[in-house]
C-alpha cells in the first residue's frame, strides 16, 4: 500500500511519556506553577506547568478562555469527561477517516522522548516527499521557536489549488449546520497562522538544531531505538543517534524547493450529515498574530494570573465544564 498512499507515524508510547510529565500534583491552584518548586529556590519556571513546550491547539484554546485552559490542567478529571462528549468524539473520528484516506497510519514502539520526536520527524520526512510531487497530505506534525518559545501543532491539510498556490486547511466540524459566531473564528483564524508561521519558518530554515535540543531538552547523542531505526531507513536516511537524524532532516529541508504556504482556509463540516458548511479564507497578518500571541504568552511565562471571559461573552461560561468551580465566574 505504501506504492500510492503516504505513511505517518505515531510513536505508541508517546501518550504515556506525556501523561508523565503533566502529573497535577502539588500545584499552585491559582497559578499552575509547582508549589515545591516555588517554596524551595522561589523562582518562577519559564514556562508554567514545567512544560517544555506549547502547542497550537492549547494556544487556540486560550484564545477562548484562559481560565478554562488552566482548569484543564489543574482539575484533569473534568477535562476527561468533557473530552467525552459524542460532539468531541465525532469531531475526532471526522479527522481519523480524513487522514486514512490519503495515509497508512504505523505504530512504532519507542524507548525515550528522542525516540518519539524521533517518529515526529520521520512522519515530516515521508509527507515533505509527497508534497513535493504535489499531493495532498493530512496531520503534517510542524514545530519551531516563536516569540521566544517552542511550539509544536499538527496541520490538518496541505494541498496545491489549480493556481498552483499551496493552501493549509484547517478542518472545523460543528455540531450546529452553520458557520460559527466571530469570538470562536477569532480563535481558529489565529490557530491557521500559526501553522502558517511554524511551516514557513521550517522551510526559510529557521529552525536550528539546538532549538531542538536546548527547548526539548533532548540529548543529541541518544542512540535510536531499533523501531525507529528501522523505520528511518525506510525513508532513506541511515542514521544511528537522534542528532544524526536531526542533522539529516534540517538537511533535507534546506534543500526542499517547497513553498511557503499561500492560502489559508478554514472548513467546516456539519457533524450531523458530514456535509461541508462552508469554506473561509482567512487573511495572514504577522504582526497581529504575533501580537496576540505575545499576550498569551505573558501567562505561560508567570507575568500574569489567567484571565477568564470578559463581561460581554460571559454566554462562553454557561457550556463550560469548570462553571462550577470556577471563581472567575463567581467574582
Ligand atoms: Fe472561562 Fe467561564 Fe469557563 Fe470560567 S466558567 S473557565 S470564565 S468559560
Amino acid at each position: 500500500t505504501q506504492n500510492d498512499r503516504s505513511t505517518t507515524f505515531t510513536p505508541s508510547l508517546f501518550n504515556s511519556v506525556e501523561k508523565l510529565k503533566q502529573s497535577p500534583a502539588k500545584r499552585n491552584e491559582e497559578t499552575g506553577v509547582k508549589r515545591k518548586r516555588d517554596a524551595k529556590d522561589g523562582r518562577i519556571p519559564p514556562l508554567r506547568f514545567e512544560k517544555l513546550h506549547l502547542t497550537v491547539s492549547l494556544l487556540s484554546e486560550q484564545t477562548w478562555c484562559e481560565k478554562k485552559v488552566v482548569y484543564g490542567f489543574l482539575k484533569p478529571e473534568i477535562k476527561k469527561k468533557d473530552k467525552q462528549r459524542i460532539e468531541v468524539k465525532t469531531g475526532a473520528s471526522i479527522h481519523l477517516a480524513r487522514e486514512l484516506e490519503v495515509h497508512d497510519v504505523v505504530q512504532i514502539n519507542i524507548q525515550s522522548h528522542e525516540d518519539a520526536v524521533a517518529v515526529s520527524l520521520i512522519s515530516m520526512l515521508n509527507m515533505i516527499r509527497w508534497l513535493e510531487t504535489g499531493q495532498c497530505v493530512r496531520e503534517l506534525p510542524v514545530f519551531g521557536v516563536v516569540e521566544g518559545v517552542y511550539i509544536k501543532g499538527v496541520i490538518d491539510e496541505l494541498s496545491y489549488n489549480q493556481k498552483g498556490e499551496l493552501v493549509l486547511k484547517d478542518l472545523k466540524t460543528r455540531k450546529q449546520d452553520s458557520l460559527p459566531g466571530d469570538s470562536q473564528a477569532s480563535g481558529h483564524r489565529f490557530q491557521v497562522g500559526l501553522y502558517k508561521l511554524l511551516f514557513d519558518a521550517l522551510f526559510r530554515g529557521e529552525v536550528k538544531k539546538e532549538h531542538v535540543l536546548e527547548h526539548l531538552k533532548l540529548r543529541a547523542y541518544q542512540p535510536l531505538g531499533a523501531e525507529v531505526i528501522t523505520h528511518t531507513a525506510n525513508v532513506g536516511i541511515n542514521v544511528v543517534t537522534f542528532g544524526e537524524l536531526l542533522d539529516a532532516f534540517l538537511l533535507t529541508l534546506s534543500c526542499s524547493d517547497l513553498p511557503c504556504v499561500d492560502v489559508l482556509q478554514l472548513e467546516y463540516c456539519h457533524q450531523g450529515s458530514s456535509s461541508i458548511i462552508g469554506t473561509v479564507l482567512v487573511q495572514f497578518d504577522e504582526s497581529q498574530l504575533r501580537a496576540e500571541l505575545r499576550g498569551y504568552l505573558e501567562y505561560w511565562r508567570g507575568q500574569r494570573e489567567p484571565k477568564g471571559v470578559d463581561i460581554e461573552e460571559a454566554w462562553k461560561c454557561t457550556s463550560c465544564a469548570y462553571k462550577e468551580i470556577c471563581d472567575w465566574r463567581k467574582n
